[in-house]
């Protein structure tokens, strides 16, 4: 039995959730109403509209009960073309659900209150007084009409097979009202309803951290149309249209700048306070504030496509990803119904009191555990991502927290990722000169998506090179690239490139290279069908925050941060030695692997942190892959664990600070929870609680899991 199964079993009300469906093939108003009664037919299914000129499906439904897919198969079996658009929980029925949920609360408060004033009289030597307040009737309509949804849960899970706690709490109903306890049978089920509804309230309010991000987006969007600038919904907006924002306005798509000049907050997806100089041909984010100026922006992605809506999307899957310490959470609550119900059984068979098996029936509440997990790793999430940290699940919250080895890729990782070129040096007896050089590597590299190639390119340009047009490019992972160009044969890149196809760099070249390399510079070579041509040094800036965030990172106890780079032994050394870190220079992407997992052998949680684009393997093998600069960049964003939306590397530590509370937390939650039921079934078993005063206890444990995970909603202390 699965722990969502007993989470959904306690809802408050069974929620109805609304399909959108799209139906293709209906041509007349006949086949939309047969679809319609077809689909009511099914179970579960409350209301369905069908739209003919939309080809659309509303379908509200019980997701207990029936699932989309079953919709679409019975629409296509009727031969029409159906899908799933869309699934929306956040429930209009909820306001009507909640309504009468209001009624059965207030009906039961009025009874309870009866009921206590009864126990007072009695209390206080008037017992003839009781049932005279309260007469068995009304208490008995009302444990069954207050009582409804628990039967029903109770019920439906055993058609299901699966015994729910809420089987556990009807048996201890009817258990109190046959033996004439009808009062005592009432105030269990106002408990338990009170326990439910803060149950849903304290879920709910988990979940908020979503909802925010949600609420991030504009809802509508100024679009251009024939001249014109007319106001839109977002829903309508298309792929290509043209956004105006004024100032104070939200982004509402990704796209690029057409015209106009503007500063722009990117807080919302990238956490970086300080906004950023946007232009013509600049990447803008959805749900971003454009400030001072105005902006044309032309839409390149909408709605759920866009990067918001690839974190949401991220952030509500995020529970699924499950941390090894709820597999401990998942196993108690897999026993916990079993066991329970033998502690009744036995507490039945030794002190023969009914009343005190009922009470061990109540006070049991796997909620708390099974909570415990999901609701810290949802608040933590949520609240990250709108940070600009996007953390995929509570695995990589867990192993976060558990981190003591931190893997640094060199380019454009712990460099700015923009590199310049600063010397070209033509060998003696080459046949070429420096324009020429960087003509023929900027034609090798037109095609490669290295930070290297991009310096190549942008100095060509600056200088009015022509770029000359390369045949069979290739890449060589690690070391360099290689193609044809212009009819000769052209290799760039290091020496170990240039020495596995033959052309080992001469012993002048080589002294060139290893004084530029010792002031932290790249040296790239370039021969010609088969002939050293000269050296390209590219010199990459180091992120001015990176010092001090690996500064934090020592002092937090990550014992081991180690520098995995490609480059060559006397760059990596010139750049671990100004950060004081350790560092294995000239890897192939798989020697980067083989170091993750000689590491983790060891038994070392190792995060690597990369630009996630040619690092993903490493990234991939490591314990928690952290991505940098992830905003705008989809392989980096879809392939890490934990990805950094901007390119601050101050929020690494924050990262580490946030699965560690996570992890706190979750384990408190935990140990109450069980620390909880132990006792209230020992002292249930003795008849120290009453059943009445267990049914009141009930809901505590799920509201300090609550309140302990909501914790987390907030940044970390720093
Ligand atoms: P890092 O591990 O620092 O990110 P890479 O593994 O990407 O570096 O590359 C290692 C080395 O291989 C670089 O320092 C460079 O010498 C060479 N190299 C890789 N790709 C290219 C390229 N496109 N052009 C030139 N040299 C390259
Ligand atoms: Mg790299």
């Amino acid at each position: 039995m699965s722990m969502e199964v007993k989470v959904q079993s306690k809802k408050v009300v069974p929620t109805h959730t609304q399909a959108e469906l799209h139906i293709g093939g209906m041509d007349c108003a006949e086949c939309a109403k047969g679809i319609e009664t077809r689909l009511s037919q099914l179970e579960g299914v409350r209301q369905v509209q069908v739209l003919l000129g939309a080809e659309k499906g509303l379908v509200t439904y019980d997701p207990q009960r029936v699932r989309p897919e079953q919709m679409t198969t019975t629409i296509s079996a009727m031969g029409y073309q159906a899908r799933v658009v869309g699934v929306d929980d956040r429930e209009r029925d909820r306001d009507f659900a909640s309504l009468a949920n209001g009624i059965r609360l207030v009906f039961l408060a009025v009874v309870g209150l009866l009921a206590l004033l009864e126990i007072l009289a009695e209390k206080f030597g008037l017992a003839d007084a009781a049932l005279t307040w309260v007469p068995a009737p009304i208490a008995l309509g009302a444990v069954l009409i207050g009582g409804y949804p628990i039967f029903k849960s109770a019920l439906l899970g055993l058609r299901a097979r699966s015994v729910n706690v809420d089987l556990l709490m009807a048996i201890g109903i009817v258990a109190a009202a046959s033996i004439g306890e009808f009062i005592s049978a009432a105030l269990l089920v106002l408990f338990i309803q009170v326990a439910h509804f803060l149950e849903g309230f304290t879920t709910d309010r988990a979940r908020g951290a979503i909802r925010e991000l949600i609420a991030l987006a504009p809802t509508t969007a100024r679009v251009e149309r024939d001249g014109e600038d007319i106001e839109i919904a977002l829903d309508d907006l298309r792929v290509g249209d043209v956004v105006v924002i004024r100032p104070g306005e939200k982004i509402p798509a990704d796209g690029v700048v057409l015209s106009g000049r503007s500063a722009v907050n990117q807080a919302p997806i990238t956490g970086e306070s300080i906004p950023v100089e946007k232009g013509a041909g600049a990447q803008v984010f959805a749900a971003t504030l454009n400030e001072l100026g105005s902006l044309r922006v032309r839409a390149e992605r909408v709605g759920a496509e866009t990067t918001l809506g690839r974190i949401i999307r991220m952030v509500e899957r995020a529970e699924s990803a499950k941390a090894p310490v709820q597999r401990f959470a998942d196993r108690f609550t897999a026993y916990f119904l079993p066991v329970v119900a033998g502690a009744a059984l036995l507490t039945l068979l030794i002190s023969r009191n009914l009343i005190f098996t009922i009470a061990v029936l109540v006070v049991a509440c796997p909620c708390a555990v099974a909570l415990a997990t999901p609701l810290s790793v949802v608040a933590s999430v949520g609240s990250a991502a709108r940070r600009g940290l996007l953390i995929k699940g509570g695995l990589y919250l867990e192993a976060l927290a558990k981190v003591d080895v931190l893997l640094m890729d060199k380019t454009g990782t712990l460099t700015l990722g923009e590199p310049r070129i600063t010397e070209i040096l033509p060998s003696e007896g080459g046949d070429l000169d420096g324009d020429g050089i960087l003509s023929l590597a900027a034609g090798v590299e037109r095609y490669s998506e290295h930070v290297l190639a991009s310096a190549v390119l942008a100095e060509a340009r600056r200088r009015g090179l022509s770029i000359p047009e390369p045949d069979d490019f290739s890449a060589v992972p690690g070391m360099g690239v290689q193609a044809a160009v212009e009819g000769t044969s052209v290799w760039l890149g290091n020496r170990e490139l240039l020495a596995a196809e033959g052309m080992p760099v001469g012993p002048e070249m080589d002294a060139a290279a290893a004084k530029l390399e010792q002031q932290g510079k790249t040296a790239l070579f370039l021969a010609r069908d088969g002939r050293v041509q000269g050296l390209l040094a590219v010199s990459d800036v180091l992120r001015p925050e990176v010092p001090r965030a690996i500064e934090t990172l020592r002092s937090m106890g990550v014992r081991h941060l180690l520098l995995l780079t490609g480059d060559n032994e006397r760059t990596a050394a010139e750049v671990a030695r100004q950060l004081k870190v350790e560092y294995r220079a000239g890897l192939l992407p798989e020697d980067k692997i083989e170091v993750v997992r000689a590491l983790q052998a060891q038994g070392h949680t190792v995060a690597m942190v990369g630009d996630g684009v040619n690092d993903a393997p490493a990234l991939a093998q490591a314990d928690v892959g952290i991505a940098m600069g992830a905003a705008g960049t989809d392989v980096a964003l879809e392939a890490a664990d934990v990805a950094l939306m901007g390119d601050d590397w101050g929020r690494l530590p924050e990262a580490i600070r946030i699965g560690r509370r996570a992890f706190h937390t979750i384990k408190q939650n935990i140990a109450f929870g069980v620390i909880f039921n132990i006792v209230g079934i020992g002292l249930a078993s003795v008849g120290i609680l009453t059943p009445v005063l267990a049914a009141a206890a009930e809901s505590l444990p799920d509201v300090a899991v609550f309140l302990n995970s909501s914790r987390l909603l907030r940044p970390p202390r720093t």
